[in-house]
């Protein structure tokens, strides 16, 4: 039987933020949402992007080696910047994104490591081997696996595969996911999920589509079926200003929480950052929420008690 395998973007260990205590993060690749401000937009896509790293590049004057890899065509010179170490000119490359089909030629011969792909393969065996390092810090902290995106249902039978062999190992596990995929799906992994990280951006459907791609309706009938059915529930909400952050959103969404009853552990809030807006630039996206600011710790202490009115468990990061 063909070892069960699947695609992922990166790897965190020792995370503390997604999911109780100590854990390694295992983030997949591809999501049917895009919402505005995700600061991953390399996971959104399953199939492998290529990716440039300016503050790596060498310059073509001296390197130059994508250009002559590339059967497309599709690198050519590009701006030229000054160099922080050295003042010295650099010319730098730039990549023709109609004429790139994301081959991956320009990677393998970067010898800067300036190119990437976004996505690669990966075995069931080598992701439980790189799991178990760190068992003596789950064990310690109360820790576990978190697998997250993208969103982990995209690749449902590896996601399946790999919450068993967690469990097997007896693991801790986390679903960290965004509501969107079928029933019948997370009815398959419940089983093997400890604790649910489940997002809830906008509970207005039309204002969902737009900030996230998708409407709400599967989201928040996933996460009543979930409940109901016994699982338990990390809700997560993303504190974007001006977007998700009105009184009326959020009562809307402490309200449905409670709705949700014991189910619901606690809720996490998540202030909004733009920390990932330099990475739309590298795979050739544009970052739109340019002119949204971060939420100071006094509006997220002032949300944080709002949702703890109606009688809700909540924790800021
Ligand atoms: S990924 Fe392939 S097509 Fe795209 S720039 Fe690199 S070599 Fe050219
Ligand atoms: S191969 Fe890499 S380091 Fe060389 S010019 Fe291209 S991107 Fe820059």
């Amino acid at each position: 039987m063909k070892e069960p395998t699947g695609r992922i973007y990166d790897i965190q260990r020792f995370s503390v933020h997604d999911g109780p205590g100590i854990r390694t993060e295992i983030f997949l690749s591809g999501c049917p949402l895009s919402c505005l401000w995700c600061h991953s937009p390399e996971s959104q896509h399953y199939e492998p992007k290529i990716a440039w790293f300016e503050i790596r590049c060498i310059g073509a004057e001296v390197c130059g080696q994508c250009i002559t890899a590339c059967p497309q065509q599709a690198v050519a010179l590009g701006k030229r910047k000054t160099s922080p170490v050295d003042n010295k000119e650099i010319q730098l490359v730039q990549i023709d994104r109609e004429r790139c089909d994301d081959c991956g030629l320009c990677a393998e011969a970067c010898p800067a490591k300036a190119l990437c792909l976004t996505t690669k393969e990966i075995t069931l065996a080598e992701v439980m081997e790189i799991i178990e390092r760190d068992r003596p810090y789950y064990e310690k902290s109360g820790g576990g696996v978190t697998i997250s995106g993208g969103e982990p249902m995209v690749q449902y039978e590896f996601t399946l595969e790999l919450l068993k062999a967690c469990k097997e190992a007896e693991l801790h596990t986390c679903l960290d996911t965004t509501g969107f995929a079928k029933f019948e799906l997370y009815w398959q992994v419940m089983p093997f999920v400890d604790l649910f990280l489940y997002d809830l951006k906008h509970m207005d459907t039309k204002r969902s589509q737009k900030l996230t791609g998708v409407p709400n309706e599967l989201i928040l009938e996933n996460a009543r079926k979930l409940a109901a059915a016994g699982a338990k529930l990390q809700i997560r909400i993303p504190v974007i200003p001006r977007l998700n952050d009105t009184e009326e959103n959020l009562r809307a969404t402490a309200v449905f929480c409670r709705e949700l009853g014991a189910a619901v552990q606690l809720v996490q809030i998540l202030p909004y950052h733009s920390l990932g807006a330099v990475k739309y630039e590298r795979i050739g996206k544009t970052y739109k929420l340019v002119n949204v600011k971060a939420p100071d710790e006094g509006r997220m202490k002032e949300i944080k008690e709002f949702l703890e009115g109606f009688n809700l468990k909540v924790k800021i990061h």
